[in-house]
């Protein structure tokens, strides 16, 4: 046996971590506080590399020192997605009420497997009250996960395990059964394809339907791939819909979807990653119609909740389908009737992750602090501002609108007033205009192609933009077109 000290990571001196924890709070507020006034995003500088980098440090260093590091080379480097001007792909903002909730969340460091414990039964609360805005019965089941590719991920695995038609945990698809279909639009996120690889689907067996000029998928060509899918002898089993593309913001025709669903005998899982949550807002709730009618449906409470990354979510219709899909109990977790693991591992038996943090906490004390309409009229506000910036691009002669403005999602471009330019040569200079925008830090968005152009795309997820940061926005990205025009003429 050796006598050397035993050790242990809790501070020497409680006092001293105390006052660095006041410190660090007081920074963090004051940082969310004054983020306007900051670019919103600016590249690490080489300093803040090397701070960032060094050997593996075998020994310690004080708390405050490496905090300090933090300060310096960490906290002024961020994409900049807390920034009132961030509209790049689709990230939410955070809010500060939820950074407190996760410092509580870590400090209780709760391992939600399941177990009879509060964290449990907040997650089960969060989860209801998800279900209750989104359309779902109070008897779904439902989980929380990392985001919104996890999420979908699961949904179609659900579907897989339901409609497979033979034993897919026993078997896998290693045996000799026709091929599975899954059905997505071309405008579906790439989570369709990872999903598509993951699940032994393979993109051989992943249609992408065609969308109509609003970029939803088109009915009639789904039910004729379906056909034709039948005819050739393989087996469709799930269509995916989207309530809010990621290039677009449109939203499929749910409804027609759930009855070709139900004339095939397929499951239809909806992708809601942001748009999902529209139904929060009492006025734009139908630009989402038929989210309660998915048999599985998947959306991110880090994009447009707000809510600190990360946290997503499933729900699924049929809660004992989504336990069948997922559920097996080993020796060491089998329920032992009293104690902290009386019942079965509810959450870990309806998902992957056995080991699960303590996301549900951040959404449990923002919903209760918040309260769901303030999150429903923060969507709206993100609506309107999507239709003001619309307006503005309208009025304004060099500039052009790629798409239909369905919610949240503005793409368009600067076009410069003479001669005509050629599509390519609109590309780079948009490409130019863009980047030179990023670099300013005035303004965050990010970019996409629509019908093969290069758009400039914003997304507010942001509860923190005004409309007047839409002004300077166009007038930002007026002032860089002219620009980029006179050195490419
Ligand atoms: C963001 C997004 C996803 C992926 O969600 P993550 O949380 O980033 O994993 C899937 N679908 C759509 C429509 C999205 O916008």
């Amino acid at each position: 046996m050796s006598d050397a000290p035993e050790e242990t990571l809790d501070p020497a001196d409680w006092e001293e971590l105390r006052a660095l924890g006041h410190r660090m709070l007081d920074d963090m507020v004051d940082y969310l506080r004054d983020v306007r006034d900051r670019p919103v995003w600016q590249p690490p500088t080489p300093a803040a590399h090397a701070l960032i980098a060094g050997p593996l440090p075998r020994d310690p260093s004080p708390a405050g020192a490496v905090y300090d590091d933090f300060r310096a080379a960490i906290l002024p480097f961020p994409t900049g997605n807390t920034h009132p001007r961030f509209w790049g792909w689709v990230m939410g903002t955070g809010t500060p009420f939820a950074m407190l909730a996760d410092m509580l969340a870590s400090g209780m460091n709760a391992h939600v497997a399941g177990y009879d414990q509060a964290a449990s039964h907040v997650e089960r609360q969060a989860l209801d009250w998800l279900k209750e805005l989104l359309g779902f019965p109070l008897g779904a089941g439902g989980l929380l996960v990392g985001g919104g590719s996890m999420a979908n991920l699961l949904g179609v695995a659900t579907a897989r395990h339901a409609r497979a038609g033979f034993d897919i945990r026993a078997n896998g698809l290693q045996a000799d059964h026709p091929a599975l279909v899954l059905y997505a639009s071309t405008e579906t996120h790439s989570w369709v394809q990872k999903a598509a690889e993951l699940l032994g689907i393979g993109t051989a067996n992943l249609r992408r339907i065609a969308v109509d000029a609003e970029f939803r998928m088109d009915p009639a060509a789904l039910r004729a791939a379906i056909a034709a899918d039948r005819a050739a002898g393989r087996r469709p089993f799930c269509v995916v819909g989207t309530a809010g593309t990621v290039n677009t913001g449109a939203t499929d025709d749910l409804v027609a979807l759930r009855e070709i669903c139900d004339a095939e005998g397929l499951w239809l899982h909806v992708d809601g990653a942001f748009g999902a949550l529209a139904a929060l807002s009492p006025a734009h709730r139908d630009r989402v119609a038929g989210l309660g009618g998915a048999d599985s449906l998947a959306f991110d409470l880090h994009k447009w909740m707000y809510l600190p990354f990360e946290a997503g979510c499933v729900l699924v219709r049929d809660a004992a389908v989504q336990r069948a899909a997922f559920a097996l109990t080993p020796s060491y977790l089998r329920p032992v009737g009293r104690g902290p693991a009386a019942g079965p591992m509810e959450f870990a038996d309806v998902g992957v992750d056995l080991s699960r943090g303590f996301r549900a906490l951040r959404v449990w004390m923002s919903l209760r602090h918040h309260g769901s309409d303030t999150f429903g009229r923060l969507i709206g506000q993100n609506i309107e501002q999507a239709r003001y910036l619309a307006a503005r691009i309208d009025a304004e002669q060099e500039l052009e609108l790629l798409a239909p403005v369905a919610m949240n999602v503005v793409c368009f471009r600067y076009v410069p007033t003479g001669p005509t330019r050629a599509g390519d040569a609109l590309d780079a200079l948009n490409t130019e205009v863009l980047l030179r925008l990023q670099e300013s830090g005035v303004a965050v968005p990010s970019s996409t192609s629509i019908g093969g152009r290069f758009a400039i795309r914003v997304a507010i997820t942001n509860h923190r933009s005004r409309r007047a940061d839409f002004d300077l926005l166009v007038s930002e990205v007026l002032a860089h077109g002219r620009a980029v025009a006179r050195l490419a003429t």
